[in-house]
C-alpha cells in the first residue's frame, strides 16, 4: 500500500452505501473503494458501512461482498494482504429505508465526529426518504456529503422534486451527483487539452469546426435491467445525462478558474443554449431505435421485445441518434451529432471533432472525406488521437490521412485510475469540479423533456435495427443529409 500525506491530518471516514448489496456496489463501488484504499487514498480512520434490508450479520456481509464483489478487482491489482486489510473496514447495517427506527440502528453504528459519506445507490424513487430520515436521525451535519446516483428523476418535474427534497437537507456544496463519465481520464484530459494549451482554441470553434459526433455505443443488451429500461429509454438514460455531459466538456467556454463554480457556470451555459427542438425537428432531427434479433460478439441474441420482463408491444427506444445545435456565436451553424444504443456492433465511446477541410482543393489526389479530425476515445480503451493529411513516400503527391496519436499511456506511466475511483476520491477530498450541480441537472432535463414529449405525441415505432450494428439505417440518413457520416 503506498502512504498517504494529505490525508494523514483528515477526519475520520464513515462511507455509507445504502444498496450495499446491489449490482452498482458489488460491481463498481466496492471494488473502487478497495482501489483507493490500496493506493493510500482513503483517510487513515475509514470504515464502509453498507446498508440492505437482507437480514445478514457482518460475517455473512463479507461472504457476499467475496462472493460478489472481489472478481470485479482486476487480478494485477489484487492481494490477500490488501484485501484482508479492506474487508477490516467493512461493516453492515441492515435498515430498510422505509423504516425509521432502523436509521437509529445505522447513526448508533457511526462514528461520533467522523466526515460522513452517504452513498444513495438505489432507486432515485428512495432518495427523498433516506435523506429525510438520515435527518431526523440526526445523522447529517455540515460535514456530511451525499452521492446520488443517476438517473436523478424521470423528467424535470421530477428531477426538481428530488432536488427539492434533498435540498431541505444538505446544502448545495454537500450534494455530489454523479455521472462518471465525467471521472473519466481522457473526458478530464480534453479540459487540458482545450484550456492548457494555445494552438486549439482559435481553431476551436465555426466555422474551424465542422461538426461533433459523440458516440456512446454498448453491446450488451438490457439484460436483466429490463424492467428498470422499458420505463426509462436511451433518451433519459444516457443521452439526458452522460451524452450532454460530454457535450458540455467540448462546447464550454474557457472557465475563469478551475473552482466547482466557475467550471459548472459554463456548462449550464452550453445547455442553456442547446436549442430547443419543435414537433417538426423531433421528426426531422432525430432518431429512435429498438435492436430486434441479430448477431453480437458472434452469438445469436434475441431483439428487445423478447428480453424478459419487456412487454410485447414496447415501444421504448433502445437507440437514439440526434442532431443538436448549439446558439451561440461560437458554435452557430455547427451540428452536434449525439447517438447512443445497446446491442450495438460493439462498446465503443468516442467524440469526434471534425475541422473543415481546406476552402481550396490545392493536391489533385487529395482523398475525399474529411482532412483533419479530433478523435477522442473513451471505451473500451482511452485515447486521443489528432487526423491530419500527409503525403504518402514516393513521387507525386498522393495522400493519406495519418493519426498524430497522443501516447498518454507510454507518456505517462502512472497508473489510470477507473473512473469510479477517481470520483469517490474527490468525494472523500470535497472536489465538487465533476459532478453536476442542481441547474446544471435541470437544464439537461428542460432540454430532454419536449423531444420525449414529442415523440409520445407523434406516436411512432422505434426503428428497428438488427443487435450486432451500428443502428437504423436513419441514422445513417440523419447524417449523410447533411454530407458527414459517422465514424465507427
Ligand atoms: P440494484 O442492484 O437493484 O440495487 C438496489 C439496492 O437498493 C438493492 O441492494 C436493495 O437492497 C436496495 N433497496 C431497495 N429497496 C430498499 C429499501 N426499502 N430499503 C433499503 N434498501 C433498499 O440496483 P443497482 O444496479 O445497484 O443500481 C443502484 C442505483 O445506481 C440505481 O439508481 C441505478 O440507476 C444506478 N446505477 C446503476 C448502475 C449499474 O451499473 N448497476 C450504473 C449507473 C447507475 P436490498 O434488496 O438488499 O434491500
Amino acid at each position: 500500500m503506498t502512504s498517504s500525506t494529505d490525508l494523514d491530518n483528515a477526519l475520520p471516514l464513515d462511507m455509507i452505501i445504502f444498496g450495499g448489496m446491489g449490482d452498482l456496489a458489488m460491481r463498481k463501488l466496492l471494488p473502487a473503494l478497495y482501489m483507493a484504499y490500496l493506493h493510500g487514498n482513503l483517510p487513515p480512520q475509514t470504515r464502509i458501512i453498507s446498508t440492505g434490508r437482507q437480514e445478514f450479520d457482518r460475517d455473512a456481509y463479507l461472504r457476499f461482498v467475496e462472493d460478489n464483489s472481489r472478481s470485479f478487482i482486476a487480478s494485477a491489482n489484487f492481494n490477500d494482504k490488501t484485501w484482508d486489510g479492506f474487508l477490516q473496514l467493512l461493516g453492515y447495517v441492515r435498515l430498510d429505508v422505509q423504516a425509521a427506527p432502523d436509521f437509529t440502528t445505522l447513526a448508533n453504528a457511526a462514528h461520533p465526529g467522523a466526515q460522513r459519506v452517504f452513498y444513495l445507490s438505489t432507486s432515485p424513487s428512495l432518495f427523498t426518504t433516506i435523506c429525510a430520515k438520515l435527518a431526523a436521525a440526526g445523522l447529517v451535519d455540515a460535514n456530511a456529503r451525499v452521492v446520488l446516483e443517476k438517473p436523478l428523476g424521470h423528467d424535470l418535474d421530477s428531477a426538481i422534486e428530488i432536488n427539492e427534497a434533498v435540498g431541505k437537507h444538505f446544502a448545495e456544496s454537500q450534494i455530489y451527483r454523479i455521472d462518471h463519465y465525467l471521472g473519466k481520464e481522457t473526458v478530464q484530459n480534453l479540459m487540458v487539452l482545450r484550456f492548457g494549451n494555445s494552438i486549439l482554441e482559435p481553431l476551436w470553434r465555426a466555422p474551424n469546426i465542422s461538426s461533433v459526433q459523440i458516440t456512446v455505443a454498448e453491446e450488451v443488451g438490457v439484460g436483466s435491467r429490463a424492467g428498470f429500461y422499458d420505463s426509462t429509454g436511451a433518451m433519459r438514460d444516457m443521452v439526458q445525462n452522460h451524452l450532454l455531459q460530454l457535450l458540455c466538456i467540448v462546447a464550454m467556454e474557457p472557465p475563469t478558474s478551475l473552482s466547482p463554480d466557475a467550471v459548472r457556470d459554463e456548462k449550464l451555459k452550453v445547455l442553456r443554449s442547446l436549442r430547443r427542438l419543435k414537433l417538426a425537428d423531433i421528426a426531422r432531427d432525430t432518431v429512435r431505435g429498438q435492436y430486434v434479433h441479430g448477431v453480437s460478439g458472434n452469438q445469436e441474441v434475441g431483439g428487445y421485445l423478447e428480453e424478459k420482463n419487456v412487454p410485447a408491444d414496447s415501444k421504448t427506444e433502445t437507440f437514439v441518434a440526434l442532431r443538436a445545435h448549439i446558439d451561440t456565436w461560437r458554435w452557430s451553424k455547427v451540428p452536434f451529432y449525439l447517438r447512443t444504443g445497446k446491442r450495438m456492433a460493439r462498446r465503443s465511446s468516442k467524440i469526434v471533432v471534425e475541422f473543415a477541410n481546406p476552402p481550396f482543393p490545392l493536391f489533385p489526389d487529395m482523398p475525399g472525406g474529411v482532412a483533419n479530425r479530433l478523435v477522442i476515445e473513451l471505451q473500451p480503451e482511452e485515447a486521443i488521437k489528432l487526423q491530419i493529411m500527409a503525403k504518402q513516400p514516393g513521387s507525386g503527391m498522393q495522400m493519406q490521412q495519418v493519426a498524430l496519436n497522443l501516447d498518454l499511456q507510454s507518456a505517462f506511466q502512472q497508473r489510470r485510475a477507473e473512473a469510479y475511483e477517481r470520483l469517490l476520491i474527490d468525494v472523500v477530498r470535497g472536489r465538487l469540479t465533476h459532478f453536476m450541480r442542481r441547474d446544471e441537472l435541470e437544464a439537461a432535463w428542460a432540454w430532454a423533456d419536449p423531444i420525449i414529449e414529442g415523440w409520445s405525441t407523434l406516436d411512432e415505432k422505434p426503428h428497428p435495427y438488427a443487435a450486432g450494428s451500428w443502428g437504423p439505417a436513419e441514422a445513417f440518413a440523419l447524417l449523410a443529409r447533411d454530407g458527414f457520416a459517422w465514424v465507427e
